[in-house]
């Protein structure tokens, strides 16, 4: 007879599913991106979201942050998600001297109208240049999406309308539409600290622009979402210090999803060509995250440089240049 034999596997079991769950606590606070108040050295990049368009647990939509002496100078894209992170990471919208919209898809701009709403409450009144593409049939312009947006009268959002004229209390916002047809780069705006250069790029049938940021005689140069087709964007970012790259398909993607993204092998060309100095793959996709370490291998086949796999809230604080 063993009446004790019970009551003794059912403690035994509580004590096994608490250390599991002890474990589990642990493991998934170790394996949580590092969350970093601000980042170091005069230039940094922050990625505030390293993931895509799908709900994702550990990374956020489109965006990212250029930190110039621990100031946060530049937002690329406003996708899902970015918002919290921006909290996360305590910028400023006092201390931006412009805001890029790559393209116009979701998952890069749906979050534009809370970094201004945010921005009532603040002190900033100096105008904010927000940059963006031109439109086709499919997509409004720039400037259309944000009247869309906040403009007076039809505007979704159009109690922010005084951010287009900079009236009753609010700064005004800039616009510079850039031509997404044009394959030559353009020098589309020169702030205190930034000099931004843009390019069209081709992701479908998506107006989407690659862009070249020059800041301290470093460049960093993003790419947006683009299937890499366009020779003059390797150009325009050669030797650059950082490439930040959108990785969202796998070498095995279909025609229709490789026309809006560079494959791996696409992407390894790109650096190699450009001879970037850094890789940073970004906007990553469950499809792309499946087939990580072999799309790397595949990149790293033409690419020799330093390849880093984007979490959100990384920082990438650029090497000093020997003065
Ligand atoms: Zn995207």
């Amino acid at each position: 007879m063993q009446p004790d034999r019970q009551p003794r596997s059912q403690s035994s079991t509580r004590r096994i599913d608490k250390l599991l769950a002890y474990l589990f606590v642990t493991l998934g606070a170790m394996a949580s991106p590092s969350v970093s108040a601000k980042c170091p050295g005069p230039v940094s990049v922050q990625v505030l979201g390293s993931g895509g368009p799908i709900a994702n647990n550990t990374r956020a939509s489109s965006g990212y942050l250029l930190w110039v002496n621990s100031k946060a100078r530049l937002l690329v894209d406003a996708g899902g998600g970015t918002f919290a992170r921006f909290g996360t990471a305590e910028a400023r919208i006092e201390d931006l001297e412009a805001i890029v919209l790559t393209h116009l898809h979701a998952d890069h701009a749906v979050e534009l109208p809370a970094y201004l709403k945010s921005a009532w409450f603040g002190e900033r009144t100096q105008a904010l240049p927000l940059i963006g593409p031109s439109g086709n049939l499919e997509f409004p312009g720039l400037t259309e999406f944000v009247q869309q947006l906040i403009g007076p009268g039809q505007g979704a959002f159009r109690y922010l309308s005084g951010y287009m004229a900079g009236t009753s209390g609010y700064f005004k916002t800039t616009l510079y539409e850039s031509d997404a047809d044009s394959r030559e780069p353009e020098t589309i705006l020169t702030t205190p600290n930034l000099t931004l250069t843009t390019i069209g790029v081709t992701h479908g049938s998506v107006p989407a622009l690659g862009l070249l940021v020059e800041v301290d005689g470093k460049r960093i140069a993003f790419s947006g979402d683009q299937n890499g087709d366009n020779p003059q964007f390797g150009k325009m970012i050669a030797e650059a210090d950082l490439l930040v790259m959108d990785h969202a398909v796998a070498q095995d993607a279909e025609k229709s999803e490789a026309e809006l993204h560079a494959r791996p092998e696409e992407i390894g060309r790109l650096a190699a060509e450009a001879k970037v100095k850094h890789l940073l793959l970004s906007h990553i996709m469950p499809r792309s995250e499946a087939q990580l370490s072999e799309s790397q291998a595949i990149i790293k086949d033409a690419y020799r440089g330093k390849v880093t796999v984007a979490e959100d809230l990384l920082c990438v604080a650029l090497p000093q240049k020997n003065r």
